[in-house]
């Protein structure tokens, strides 16, 4: 046995043979294994008409969602395995199956409908392969290619632009040829394509290991579903701090940052309001003041368009609004942050400030870098010694201060703060009795 096939999927494969009927592993678990990388999922493509492989099942569960496209899943020890007939198909208006199918009597049409050659590969229970368009060598050689006329297949679906450059951007290979010329020419038709489809791929392609190769390479994609790019990918700056022109140090910055889409995302869009907050003293540099709350409304309005979760959009649009603020290397500053952003948000800021100074000249930005270590590890310590950076860590709250004579309402609110302020300054310790104590001398100082 050359590969390592579950015994579900072999026990289907087998099933389906013995009733007279073809079948194959087929597409992403095909390319996984010839990849040397372990499967997500089994996907299997029979001659067995799909009420013919229910009959093969009969004694199993199964579930038949994708019945009208030729989808038949049957669970195996709990796995599902899709089998699906051999099929031509429509377009898929609905983001998520073709319009309409048709079944083929023969595998090659199936493996011909199929986008890449990489993923129009079948396998045998044995192993051996069914490959007529040379997937096995594209994948050694880690190329991207599509299956027929580049140009016809983009047009067909649109998505297939956007699934080009995921692969690309995952797997670290290179866009064939005619097929990257076709990815250019035609990426006009992703107007066509749900936005939620199109945010999907590019989740995946954001953190994958290649994403800063596929931006560099294919910004004019990039700029068909977020225009507001096109300014930014044209930047020049003239700048001290920096050695780069807009793009290429938002590429820099987005490899440094960790594989993670927030993060990933946020790096992606940090700089994005610098076009429109440009300007040029009489030294001929450039400024960009202002860029980054005009950055936080482009980037709210371009998540929005591309229908990101709230989660998501809120936690960019914030580290977008604060990638430039400066956070003092002092035990207060810190504690302020932390307080004011929480734990997760504050570590998030610091990642995309290391990242955003990994994109600048190395040399300049080296010790603003080993402040940030610095910065984070005093932090580490602030949480661990679990110091107060809140009003729920106060060791006082609203009927302690009503209790000293105020009138409930919003005075209480701003009494808290001042004396959350003291405690953060390190101008107070966190215990009752010295902020009581802090609250009456300051009630004191109204009254006088
Ligand atoms: P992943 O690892 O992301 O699951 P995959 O290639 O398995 O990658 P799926 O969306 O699970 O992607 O699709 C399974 C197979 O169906 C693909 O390998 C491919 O053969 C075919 N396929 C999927 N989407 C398209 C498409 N838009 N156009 C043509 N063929 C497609
Ligand atoms: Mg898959």
């Amino acid at each position: 046995m050359k590969f390592n096939i579950p015994d579900g999927a072999r026990h289907i494969l087998q099933t389906l043979n013995g009733a007279g009927h073809e079948a194959y592993l087929v597409g992403g678990c095909v390319r996984d294994l010839l990849r040397g990388v372990e499967p997500h999922d089994w996907d299997i493509c029979t001659s067995a008409r799909p009420e013919e492989t229910e009959r093969c099942f009969a004694g199993r569960r199964i579930v038949e969602t994708g019945l009208k496209h030729g989808t038949v899943t049957v669970l195996v020890e709990g796995e599902p395995y899709e089998i699906t007939t051999y099929r031509t198909e429509g377009p898929y208006s609905d983001s998520r199956r073709p319009d309409y199918v048709r079944f083929v009597p023969d595998l090659e049409e199936d493996l011909a409908r199929r986008d890449f050659t990489m993923n129009a590969i079948a396998m045998d229970p044995q192993g051996d392969l069914r490959d007529p368009f040379g997937g096995a060598k594209d994948i050694s050689s880690g190329l991207i290619r599509c299956v027929g006329r580049p140009d016809r297949r983009f047009q067909e679906d649109g998505l297939r632009v956007m699934r080009a450059l995921r692969f690309a951007a995952v797997f670290g290979y290179a866009v064939e040829g005619r097929t990257a010329q076709a990815v250019h020419e035609n990426r006009a038709v992703l107007d066509r394509v749900a936005a939620e489809r199109i945010n999907a791929e590019l989740r995946k392609l954001l953190v994958g290991k290649g994403a800063g190769d596929v931006l560099r390479q294919y910004p004019d994609v990039f700029c068909q579903f977020w225009p507001q790019l096109g300014p930014l990918v044209a930047l020049e700056q003239n700048n001290p701090w920096h050695c780069w022109g807009g793009w290429e140090h938002t590429i820099r910055a987005l490899e440094a940052a960790p594989a993670d889409v927030t993060l990933r995302l946020a790096m992606l869009l940090h700089d994005i309001g610098k076009p429109a907050c440009k300007s040029t003293d009489e030294a001929g540099i450039d400024h960009f003041c202002g860029h980054s709350a005009v950055g936080a409304q482009l980037t709210d309005r371009m998540l929005r368009a591309l229908k990101f979760d709230n989660r998501t959009r809120e936690r960019v649009v914030l580290l977008v609004e604060r990638h430039d603020v400066q956070i003092p290397d002092r035990e207060h500053s810190i504690r302020k942050w932390l307080g004011r952003l929480g734990p997760e948000a504050f570590f998030q800021l610091l990642e995309v400030k290391r990242a955003d100074g990994m994109g600048q000249d190395l040399e300049k930005v080296r010790c603003r870098l080993d402040e940030l270590d610095e910065i984070g590890a005093k932090a580490e310590q602030i949480l661990a010694e679990r110091q107060c950076l809140t009003l729920k860590d106060l060791a006082v709250d609203g009927r302690d201060v009503i209790a000293a004579g105020v009138k409930p309402g919003p005075e209480v609110g701003r009494i808290l703060d001042g004396a959350l302020g003291q405690v953060l300054n390190g101008e107070a310790p966190n215990e009752r009795s010295a902020l009581l104590h802090w609250i009456a001398r300051s009630q004191n100082r109204e009254r006088k």
